[in-house]
């Protein structure tokens, strides 16, 4: 009989032992970029200059009053309050230059395809030269998870440019991907309404939709088939930025932010990801700032030398469009705040084995090409 008892008692450490590993373990990861929006608005919030510029800013009141600030914290924290007062606060970020802390894309081209492949795939391919669409001959850490047995279609992305089911090289892939386009099918009245929206509101460009769209059918899509692996390319600001219209570059980042708490309330309210979800947030590209104008664009010497002859009087490409944050919150990311980086930089090619490393995985087994895990991003 005692034996006997001594044999459960065993067996119930066991179980809690198994228990506090398993709560440990981080199960889903919400991975979120926002197009080419600069470090400099995410950490000094509004760019006077630029906001009081007319040519730049028809709304130059409207976004001192919403954004502006005594000083470069405050505007921040205004314009990007749920990045400020939780993931910031609550988790890890990199990026802010002003305070030692850089973080940059090791791709040689500074423009989007580059940028993404190198985000998602975590390896650096030279040969994506463009933003052709052509099919991705790398494999995204989405579809390595998707061919596994675990990960099998729980694995899901979103994006507002018509590229990504290039990158995400939907035909190999088979990646569930809405990308700029409608659900379809509908899986309920509210895609059936979005759809009908998304035909009946003009984007304001060819190649790239409305955030709210991409935003929406996520949501939709999350509530009612809980994947595990969530990515989310929200695209406005780098369009807006193009267009030379700062007011609503950082309006498109203000409701970005907004669209990120959502994402966050939806993990905390929903038992399938609460407490074992993390999200990561950076940008594919950062964009100029000396001189002013080249706030709008982005692209290496390489890139202004080859493709982008547009830029070409910018002999040594748009200085600083390498550069790009990170910031992420959940179980198994520290609370370290601002992350100091010395003379050195973290880059963008390792953000996808950090995350597998999150989940539990070895980058190695995937593609030991790919850039090792960030430890200042783990616990
Ligand atoms: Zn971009």
């Amino acid at each position: 009989m005692k034996a006997f008892i001594c044999v459960i008692g065993l067996m119930l450490q066991v179980e809690i032992a198994l228990a506090a590993t398993a709560d440990a373990t981080v199960s889903n990861i919400f991975l979120v970029t926002l197009d080419g929006l600069r470090w400099q608005e995410v950490f000094r919030g509004l760019d006077q200059s630029l906001a009081t510029n007319g040519d730049y800013a028809e709304r130059s009141e409207t976004i001192i009053a919403l954004y502006g600030g005594p000083n470069a914290e405050d505007s921040a924290e205004a314009l990007m309050p749920f990045l400020h007062n939780t993931v910031f606060r609550e988790g890890t970020m990199v990026g802010n230059r002003d305070r030692n802390s850089c973080a940059r894309v090791s791709n040689s081209w500074y423009f989007s395809y580059p940028g993404y492949n190198e985000i998602l795939t975590g390896v650096v391919d030279e040969s994506i030269d463009s933003n052709a669409k052509i099919p991705n001959a790398n494999k995204t850490f989405l579809e390595l998870l998707n061919d596994t047995e675990d990960y099998r279609d729980r694995v899901a992305a979103f994006g507002s440019w018509d590229v990504f089911p290039y990158i995400f090289n939907v035909q190999r892939s088979g990646l569930h991907l809405n990308a700029a386009q409608n659900a379809d099918p509908a899986e309920n009245a509210f895609e059936v309404f979005l759809n009908r929206l998304q035909d009946d509101i003009p984007s304001p460009w060819g190649n790239v939709r409305l955030d709210a769209f991409t935003h929406h059918y996520a949501l939709s899509h999350i509530r009612n088939h809980h994947p595990r692996i969530v990515y989310i390319g929200y695209g406005e600001t780098d369009d807006f930025a193009h267009d030379g219209q700062y007011d609503q570059y950082v309006m498109a980042a203000n409701r970005n932010d907004r669209f990120i708490e959502e994402l966050w309330e939806l993990i905390e309210g929903d038992d399938f990801y609460k407490g074992n979800t993390v999200l990561f947030v950076t940008v594919d590209h950062g964009r100029g700032e000396e001189p002013e104008e080249t706030w709008r664009h982005h692209a290496s010497k390489q890139s202004v030398s080859r493709s982008m002859q547009s830029l070409a009087r910018y002999e040594e490409g748009i200085v600083g469009s390498d550069a790009v944050w990170m910031a992420a919150i959940g179980p198994g990311v520290p609370v370290s705040g601002l992350v100091g980086t010395g003379d050195g930089c973290l880059t963008s090619n390792r953000i996808a084995a950090t995350l597998l490393k999150l989940l539990g995985e070895d980058y190695r087994v995937f593609d030991p090409g790919m850039g090792a895990p960030m430890p200042e991003f783990l616990q």
